[in-house]
């Protein structure tokens, strides 16, 4: 029986879904939505908090702040609660009400940025933002998931290893690409392990991230339209890059199956899928990574007016919202 003290301590490593009867093909979906914080991000947040406490930055009256929009913040809200800190989180008038109440409920800050910056978007003046706090008053302290190597070390030294422990013949493992945290962390270790395992990034059409030219996204987690500091490709076996629109329709077939996921999971599934019917899946043992749950996604991923506003009429096709 798990008992536990501190929301990062309750391990969700070993659950999967075998999708083999949702999509007919070999392909293990390793769930991290079950976390404490809802998402992946509890691993990387108390990774890095746990960093700054052993090197002395992050001290008793210390307040975190974080430019996050989402899964980063929830999990920033909890341990920060759960260890005594402070915690303002610096997001944009796009962070959805739900997750800015789930950070406040845990005792947190939220300010948000209303005007874009230079380029039309909020990255750039929520980072700068950041670091006008962090000036002013040295109990601010910053982590910057973007380029905080031990955001990539939660899951060198966890994820992975989970990974490989669960499946020790392991052929190709689907990690989608935002910090590239997760899939630098489990990238390094099998090529350190030397590991035969094929490690493949998806990532949606539109992000920068491998090279490609920016798009509109409107999938939150995945993607950027700034390259990700803690990328080195050289660690990277192969980019799959995933439309939004099956993105959408992976995420609503899984929840005909009663699978609810977050987006980045159908970004990540879809990709798994196209990969596996290219490379025959039948002697393969495939792993997914699903980053987050399908509750925060309500009011998009799930929501009629909004998919066929961007998407149009018959985006889902053959997996319809509701039965006739
Ligand atoms: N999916 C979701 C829902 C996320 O919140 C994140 C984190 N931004 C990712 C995928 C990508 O994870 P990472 O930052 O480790 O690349």
């Amino acid at each position: 029986m798990p008992v536990i003290t501190a929301p990062q301590d309750f391990n969700t490593d070993d659950l999967y879904v075998d999708l083999k009867p949702v999509f007919e093909r070999a392909l293990y979906l390793k769930c991290e939505g079950f976390n404490f914080a809802g998402s992946i991000k509890l691993k990387a947040a108390a990774e890095m908090v746990a960093a700054a406490e052993r090197s002395g930055a992050l001290q008793p009256g210390s307040v975190l702040v974080e430019s996050s929009s989402g899964n980063l913040g929830v999990a920033l809200a909890m341990i920060a609660a759960s260890k005594g800190y402070g915690f303002l989180c610096v997001t944009d008038s796009r962070c959805n009400l739900s997750t800015r109440r789930l950070m406040e409920a845990l005792g947190s800050q939220v300010h948000i940025i209303s005007e874009p910056d230079a380029t039309g978007g909020f990255l750039g003046a929520r980072i700068g933002y950041v670091q006008a706090l962090c000036a002013a008053d040295d109990r601010y302290v910053w982590l910057n998931q973007y380029r905080n190597p031990n955001n990539w070390r939660a899951h060198h030294r966890r994820t992975a290893p989970a990974i490989a422990r669960a499946f020790p013949k392991l052929d190709v493992l689907f990690v989608g690409a935002g910090t590239t945290g997760t899939l630098m962390g489990c990238a390094r270790w099998f090529r350190e392990w030397h590991r035969p395992v094929r490690v493949v990034a998806v990532d949606s059409v539109g992000s920068v991230t491998f090279g490609g030219p920016p798009g509109r996204r409107m999938i939150p987690g995945l993607g950027t339209s700034v390259r990700p500091a803690l990328l080195e490709e050289s660690y990277v076996d192969e980019v799959v890059l995933v439309e939004e629109a099956d993105t959408i329709r992976a995420c609503h077939r899984l929840a005909r199956r009663g699978f609810l996921f977050g987006g980045s999971t159908g970004t990540v599934v879809s990709g798994a899928m196209s990969w596996l019917a290219e490379h025959g899946h039948e002697r393969l043992t495939s792993v997914a990574i699903a980053p987050d749950l399908g509750e925060r996604y309500l009011d998009t991923v799930y929501q009629s007016n909004w998919l066929h506003d961007l998407y149009g009429e018959d985006v889902l096709g053959a997996e319809q919202l509701t039965t006739g």
